[in-house]
């Protein structure tokens, strides 16, 4: 994560990190997601799932602590209009008495599918809080943050729970996302199945004047871009200039890492003065916002802030201290080690950050 006035001391590195789990197989139950942005411009997002259940007490939960948020802050006053039906019917749920993030559900006798229905609310502006709980929409983009339009049931590592998602976008919006794509069809999309820890993992930039910049440097057999949404054509025109430097970024962090651990690797990069500003690292790709003006007159201003998330994908992602990484979302994070974590990336960044500049001249 960056945010404006974040900085952690770096300490001489005692490193206790170990392998992210991303990579185990699904074992669980797999279920059906459809998210309907297509009402987004006016900050609903629709969600309907399909589960395979057996009858009987039955727990479901919504996100609440978000990986590289570090805290328990997944937006549960945004979700709304909670349904849930089995057997044909409509059945009662129950908010848990102790933890809002919690639903319990009798499932009746004879039904084998759940249907959940629930509408996630955008916040009309930037808005305060935490990072993706923000504004993360206007009338001409999008950021879909799968954790925001998701339930899952208890009992299930992330990584073990198989989720079909399709996702329906606004007319002529096109998108950048590090997931798989099954299928696409005018503005549905079909992605492969994928774990919930990777979902959340994967985030989809969508954008009416979308584009993508290809950053693979010569020769680099993985590939890298930068996927740009912004609030006007304008705002999403890189120079070529720029388009070198970040492509040094990338040659240069494969010599500092020596290795590749992703599939392919995307800057998801919105320009708006409309949604929350900050930086949220995946593995595969970073969720980072910035002002309108982010590539022309205030390109200084976020000059550091890629590079930053950039490095979160090998230390945060790739490896990770212990006891950040935890089986779900209902399961408290410590952060005793979170020193390392946004330390030593506080520190990798901005070296490769002024590689920038300087590899080229
Ligand atoms: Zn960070």
């Amino acid at each position: 994560m960056s945010i404006r006035g974040f900085h952690s001391a770096v300490r001489p590195a005692l490193l206790l990190l170990i392998l992210s789990a991303a990579s185990l197989p699904a074992a669980g139950p797999a279920i059906v997601l459809n998210v309907d942005a297509t009402d987004v411009p006016r900050k609903v997002i629709r969600v309907h799932m399909e589960m395979p259940v057996q009858p009987g007490k039955l727990t479901l939960y919504y996100p609440k602590w978000i990986p590289g948020e570090h805290g328990p802050d997944g937006p549960i006053a945004n979700l709304t209009g909670l349904v849930m039906k089995a057997g044909g019917k409509t059945i009662a749920w129950r908010r848990d008495l102790l933890d809002v993030y919690t639903f319990h559900v009798d499932v009746p006798e004879g039904a084998n599918v759940l249907k959940v229905s629930f509408d996630y609310l955008e916040p009309a502006g930037p808005g305060g809080g935490p990072c993706t709980a923000r504004g993360s929409a206007t009338g001409k983009l999008a950021v879909i943050v799968w954790n925001q339009e998701v339930l899952y049931p208890a009992g299930w590592r992330a990584d073990e729970l198989l989720y079909k998602p399709t996702l329906q976008l606004p007319e002529g919006w096109q998108y950048g996302t590090p997931l798989a794509v099954e299928h696409a069809s005018g503005n549905r999309i079909e992605f492969k199945p994928v774990s919930l820890e990777r979902l959340v993992d994967s985030p989809v930039l969508s954008c009416e004047y979308f584009q993508a910049v290809d950053v693979t440097p010569p020769g680099e057999p993985i590939h890298h871009e930068i996927d740009l949404a912004g609030d006007s054509r304008a705002a999403v025109r890189m120079s070529p200039e720029l388009r070198q430097h970040y492509t040094n970024l990338v040659a240069e962090s494969g010599k500092l890492f020596g290795t590749r651990h992703y599939r392919d690797y995307h800057f998801l990069l919105t320009l708006s003065d409309h949604v929350a500003h900050f930086g949220l690292e995946h593995h595969e790709s970073n969720d980072s916002r910035v002002p309108e003006n982010g590539l022309t007159t205030g390109r200084v201003r976020m000059a550091s802030l890629l590079p930053h998330e950039f490095v979160h994908s090998w230390n945060g992602k790739f490896r990770r201290p212990a006891d950040l990484t935890t089986p779900d979302y209902e399961q408290p994070m410590k952060t005793d080690l979170l020193w390392v974590y946004e330390g030593l990336t506080d520190y990798l960044g901005p070296v490769l950050t002024v590689t920038q500049w300087v590899v080229d001249s």
